[in-house]
C-alpha cells in the first residue's frame, strides 16, 4: 500500500493529498490547545466529534448559500474538502464581551455586545496570532479591500446561522473563529470558508446557567477509565471439565445496560429537553442526560460473571466507548 503524502500537521488535524487534485484529506486529531497553545492535552474521541459537528454545521451552511471547502465525510476522522489558498486571518466574530476582548477594553465577561463585532487576527503561532487592522490586512497584501467586505459579510451570515442552531438547545454563541481561502477560476478568485466549525473554535456557554461548555474549561475533565477498568476477555468457552461443575443450563440473570454520553460531550439531546422542560415552568432543572436502557436476559454461571460478560459485549457492541460510558446491573 502506498502512504499517501502528508501536506501539513497542525494543532488539531493534518492534512493529505486528496484523491483528486484540488482537494486535501482533512483528518481530525485528539490532541486540543487552550490558551494561546500554552496548554496541551489528548481529549479522547474529540476528533471524531468535531469531524461530525464541522460536517454538519458546513452542510447546512452550504445550504443557506455560505459556500465552503467541505467535499464529504470518508470515515469517523476524516472528511474530503476542496484545497484553497488560504487566507492568513483568523475572522472572529462576538456577540458577547470574554475572553481578551473584556481584558483589552475592561469589558465584564458575559456582557452583550451593543453589535455583533468582527475582528481579523494574523495567522501566525510564533507572534501569537496578533490582532490586525484592515490597514495591515492590505498593505502587506494578506487580502484585497473587497476580500475583507466578503469575510465580513460571510461570518455575518455564519453567525446567524450558529447563534440559532445553538440557541434552540439553550447554548448562547459567545463568539467564534472561521477561515477562509481563495479558490480560482480563471483569473477570478473567490472566496470561500475552509478550516472547520466545532466547540474547538466557538465559546459556548449554558443560556441558563452560563456554565462554560467549550475549551474554556480546560483542562477536559480526567479521562473516564473505564474502558481499562472493565475490559474483559472474550466470553470463556465450554470444554469438558465445565460440564461436571455446571450441570444443565446455567440460570438465567437479568442484565440491564445504561449507557450516557461521557460527562465532557455535548449532549444536545439533553440539551433540547432541559430547554423544554424550562419552557413548560420546570425552571429548577439542570443538568438533564439523555441516553438509552438496554436489557436482556442471560444464561450466566454467577452474577460476577455476568456482569464481566455484559461489561465486554458494552466494549464491544452495546457502546461507543469513545463518547459513551456505560452502568451495567445483573440481577
Ligand atoms: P493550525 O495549527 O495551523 O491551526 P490545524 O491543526 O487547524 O492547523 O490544521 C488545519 C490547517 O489547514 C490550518 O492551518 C488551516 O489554515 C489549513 N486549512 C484548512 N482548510 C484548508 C483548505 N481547504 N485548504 C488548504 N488549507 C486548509
Ligand atoms: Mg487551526
Amino acid at each position: 500500500m502506498t502512504r499517501r503524502k502528508k501536506i501539513y500537521e497542525g494543532k488539531a488535524k493534518i492534512l493529505y493529498e486528496g484523491p483528486e487534485p484540488g482537494t486535501l484529506v482533512q483528518y481530525f486529531k485528539d490532541d486540543t490547545t487552550a490558551f494561546d497553545a500554552q496548554k496541551k492535552a489528548v481529549l479522547e474521541g474529540k476528533g471524531v466529534i468535531n469531524n461530525r459537528i464541522s460536517e454538519h454545521i458546513m452542510i447546512k451552511l452550504n445550504g443557506i448559500g455560505v459556500q465552503n471547502h467541505f467535499i464529504r465525510r470518508l470515515n469517523l476522522r476524516e472528511q474530503l474538502i476542496r484545497e484553497v489558498e488560504i487566507i492568513p486571518l483568523e475572522v472572529v466574530c462576538r456577540n458577547v464581551a470574554a475572553g481578551s476582548l473584556s481584558t483589552r477594553f475592561g469589558l465584564p465577561e458575559g456582557q452583550a455586545l451593543p453589535r455583533s463585532i468582527i475582528e481579523f487576527y494574523l495567522k501566525d503561532d510564533k507572534l501569537h496570532d496578533p490582532m490586525v487592522a484592515e490597514e495591515h490586512i492590505t498593505a502587506f497584501n494578506w487580502a484585497s479591500t473587497q476580500e475583507i467586505d466578503d469575510m465580513m459579510a460571510l461570518t455575518l451570515r455564519v453567525n446567524d446561522y450558529l447563534t440559532g442552531m445553538f440557541g434552540a438547545v439553550g447554548i448562547t454563541l459567545i463568539d467564534f473563529k472561521v477561515e477562509y481561502g481563495r479558490v480560482w477560476e480563471n483569473d477570478f478568485a473567490r472566496i470561500i470558508l475552509a478550516d472547520e466549525i466545532s466547540p474547538d473554535s466557538c465559546r459556548l456557554w449554558d443560556s441558563t446557567t452560563n456554565e462554560k461548555l467549550d475549551k474554556d474549561r480546560f483542562p477536559p475533565r480526567p479521562r473516564q477509565r473505564h474502558r481499562e477498568l472493565h475490559r474483559s476477555g472474550p466470553p470463556p468457552r465450554d470444554h469438558e471439565g465445565n460440564a461436571d461443575r455446571h450441570p444443565g443450563r446455567p440460570p438465567l440473570v437479568k442484565a440491564t445496560v445504561q449507557v450516557f454520553l461521557k460527562p465532557g460531550v455535548l449532549d444536545v439531546q439533553g440539551k433540547a429537553v432541559e430547554q423544554a422542560l424550562h419552557g413548560l415552568g420546570w425552571g429548577g432543572v439542570s443538568q438533564v442526560r439523555v441516553g438509552r436502557t438496554i436489557e436482556f436476559d442471560l444464561a450466566a454461571g454467577d452474577a460476577a460473571a455476568a456482569e464481566a460478560e455484559v461489561k465486554a459485549m458494552c466494549d464491544k457492541l452495546l457502546a461507543n466507548t469513545v463518547i459513551e460510558s456505560y452502568r451495567v446491573e445483573v440481577a
